[in-house]
């Protein structure tokens, strides 16, 4: 294969001296909710295999334990008997099949076990788990040891080309190697050699077990991100220990479970921890893998560039794209369905115990069940609207092979994420449109823009009509709501109104968060690396444990906004379960001032007038120049309506079909899954 020409260090194969990657892509672990039951297994083979086909270098799984004690959830995934090998041989011969590689990740919960069998290295409870762990015994230390190198012998056996060791994100190991949850003073505990035996040991015992042809992986915490966390120094001495006692591949991770430093979420600049992993290539002589935030081309081929790493691990990449290795290498990475960092089908699912998806890219996790084949007869379709449902249908829809003309009504395509993309932190979104704007034209889609569609543009013209008009703004009703201080979210987000000093954000939803970010946000959107470390407490001191420090935000770009809701119950619980926490402390952080519970009376010059409570005993007046309404969305549907009076049979998808909870997430799965079925 010649070398490519654009991301020539990202393709260059590695020799790991008893095996050879083909490039330096690493497929970084996730559960995908595919891996505990047995009847899964051939959807897991099929959606690693469909990664493997995509020309990543390796696979690596979502995490197994080696014992029942290390198990997530009861009854998760292990890896520690033959039958446990039997069944994933179907996974291995899958992904070998496609000229991939498959490393299985071994990872033992400790505290972060949620289950009463828990056990760590001190009887500690983390503060996101209910369970407190028992405090492990020497024996049995010992033999958890001996269950690690079962499982890598069990994994080799099931034709694993490889295992990596979980020892960061605040997981058992982490637990051992931190003075934070290790209080122990025998020898696995109190100096940084006796917290450091523990993974040392381990990886010998899985050396041993499994012999010098087999890659053993140890996922490394650079950067603990809480208080009494490791130091550099005691991070790199580990390394090196690791390096000597047999490990192939050092792969970096950041910040526990329990940490609040955002390290994945959207609004984490792109390879913002790369500096962390280029302390540990300096200090070792074994390759050392790049993760977080790394989801283009670019970036991954920066990292290696500077030296900073030897591979890279994109993980939810390539839930976005089981493709994105090979269009990086084919000179079409304008072609990559790029993952957003919204967590909304991953990590959120994962959470909640749902099978894990993809918010851009409905079909990971579903390779077997939702397939974009070929159609056998060509139909003409319109698609009306080019939000996220629009667009997921109409080159869904021609991706099958369907004729396709999209009509879309404004002079851009996006629909509603076109204001998501312009919010500070969110710049990411704008990736899901250029893919669309790319796979638009790639599939021959003949798009209509500044066209707003009319029955008698689509009467008897298609055999399908789909109709993705998705959603506007809802205006409620009170006195003063014409008041020139009132505007939308939509006006306030394009431009189209100015927005005053003193602000009122009225509705607190997942639109009143990301607006309460514009107006307090300076107008330069996305902060450098430094002022994101600033605000959110992370430094690069080697002396500091764990790598945290006080919190200096930036200062809000408005002298004075407040956030109001009708409910009194806490505002943003609503928001995702991994990245609602995030715009919480933001908005905190930003000093506006939230208030639930409220009525809204009315708006007049002197501002809004609010009261509280049922009996509206309480009244206040916020004297703010603008109100911003954020008070959730309506349907437009007076084109479906006008149709369905013409006697036009269409699809409804997205906001169009039902405004109420609407994501993207579910406009593009519609979207996706109305195409299939066309
Ligand atoms: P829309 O996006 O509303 O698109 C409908 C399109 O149809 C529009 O472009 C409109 O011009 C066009 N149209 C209407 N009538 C006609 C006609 N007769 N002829 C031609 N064209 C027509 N969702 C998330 O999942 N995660 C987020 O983080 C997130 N953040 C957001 C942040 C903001 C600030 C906003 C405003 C929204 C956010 N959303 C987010 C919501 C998400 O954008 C919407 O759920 C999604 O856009 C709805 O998709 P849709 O295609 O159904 O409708
Ligand atoms: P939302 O989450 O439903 O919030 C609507 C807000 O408006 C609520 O705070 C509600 O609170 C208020 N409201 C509703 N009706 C009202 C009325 N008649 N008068 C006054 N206030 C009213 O919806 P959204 O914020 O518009 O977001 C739309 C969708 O986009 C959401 O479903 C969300 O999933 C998605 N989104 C997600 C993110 C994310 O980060 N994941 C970000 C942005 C948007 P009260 O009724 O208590 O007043
Ligand atoms: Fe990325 Fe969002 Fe897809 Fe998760 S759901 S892989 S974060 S785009």
């Amino acid at each position: 294969m010649t070398a490519p020409t654009k991301y020539p260090l990202l393709f260059e194969p590695l020799d790991l001296g008893f095996t050879t990657l083909r490039n330096r892509i690493v497929m970084g672990s996730m559960h995908t909710g595919l891996e505990d039951l047995p009847w899964d297994i051939p959807k897991l083979a099929a959606y690693f295999a469909a990664r493997a086909k995509g020309g990543v270098g390796l696979i690596i799984t979502g995490g197994y334990s080696p014992n029942i004690t290390g198990w997530l959830l009861p009854a998760g995934a292990k890896m520690s008997s033959p039958i446990d090998a039997l069944l994933h041989r179907k996974v291995t011969s899958a992904v070998h099949a496609e000229g991939g590689k498959i490393a299985m990740q071994l990872l033992h919960a400790g505290r972060y076990a949620y289950h009463p069998l828990s056990a760590s290295a001190s009887a500690i409870k983390a503060p996101i788990n209910p369970f407190k762990p028992r405090k492990m015994s020497d024996l049995e230390i010992r033999k958890t040891i001996r269950d690690f190198g079962n499982a890598a012998k069990t994994a080799k056996s099931a034709g694993y080309d490889g295992v990596e060791v979980m020892g960061g994100e605040g997981y058992l190991i982490n637990q051992f190697l931190a003075p934070r949850t290790n209080k122990r003073t025998d020898k696995w505990g109190g100096s940084a050699d006796n917290r450091h035996r523990f993974p040392v040991e381990i990886v010998k015992e899985i050396r041993r077990r499994c012999g010098d042809d087999f890659i053993v992986i140890f996922r490394l915490s650079m950067a603990d991100f809480v208080d009494e966390g490791q130091t550099r120094d005691e991070i790199i001495s580990l390394a090196l220990k690791l390096e000597a006692a047999g490990v192939s591949i050092l792969n970096t991770d950041i910040g526990w479970h329990e940490a609040r430093v955002p390290t994945i979420v959207t609004s984490v600049p792109r390879g913002a921890f790369t500096a962390f992993t280029a302390d540990i290539t300096r200090a070792v002589n074994i390759p050392v893998c790049a993760a977080n935030r790394i989801n283009m081309p670019e970036t991954a081929e920066d990292v290696l560039l500077r030296g900073d790493a030897q591979l890279v691990q994109i993980a939810r990449p390539l839930l976005a794209d089981p493709e994105w290795a090979n269009k990086a290498r084919e000179q079409r990475a304008d072609e990559i369905n790029t993952c957003i960092g919204c967590n909304q089908a991953c990590l959120d699912h994962a959470f909640v115990h749902k099978k894990v998806s993809c918010l851009v890219n409905p079909r990971a996790g579903r390779e077997t069940s939702l397939v974009l084949g070929p159609t056998r007869a060509a139909k003409h379709v319109a698609v009306v609207g080019a939000g996220p449902a629009g667009l997921s249908a109409a080159v869904s829809a021609a991706e099958c092979g369907h004729h396709v003309e999209l009509f879309e009504a404004s002079d851009h395509l996006g629909g509603q994420f076109s204001y998501a993309a312009r919010i500070p932190g969110k710049e990411e979104f704008s990736e899901t449109i250029r893919y669309y704007t790319t796979m638009l034209d790639k599939h021959g889609v003949t798009v209509h823009l500044n066209t707003t569609a009319r029955v008698e543009d689509l009467k008897g013209r298609f055999d399908e009509v789909v109709i993705a008009t998705g959603v506007v703004p809802r205006v409620p009703s009170f006195p003063g709501v014409d008041h020139p201080k009132v505007i939308t979210y939509a006006q306030a987000i394009s431009g189209e109104k100015e927005v005053g000093d003193t602000v009122a954000i009225m509705g607190a939803g997942g639109i009143g968060f990301d607006v309460a970010e514009f107006v307090t946000t300076d107008k330069s959107p996305t902060l450098h690396l430094e002022e994101w470390n600033a605000e959110w407490g992370v430094t690069r001191d080697a002396e500091t444990r764990g790598f945290v420090t006080k919190p200096h935000p930036a200062p809000s770009a408005r002298s004075k906004v407040y956030m109001l809701q009708r409910k009194t119950t806490p505002q943003g619980i609503g928001l995702g379960k991994t990245s609602g926490w995030v715009h919480r402390a933001s908005v905190k952080m930003k000093g506006v001032e939230q208030l639930s519970g409220v009525n809204y009376e009315k708006v007049d010059d002197a501002g809004l007038h609010i009261t509280f409570g049922e009996d509206h005993s309480e009244a206040r007046v916020l004297d703010v120049e603008t109100v911003i309404l954020c008070t959730g969305q309506e349907s437009e549907r007076r084109l479906d309506e006008a149709l369905k009076e013409a006697g036009v049979t269409t699809h409804v998808i997205g906001g169009a079909d039902l405004a109420a909870e609407l994501d993207a997430k579910r406009a593009i799965r519609q979207g996706t899954e109305l195409a299939a079925a066309l």
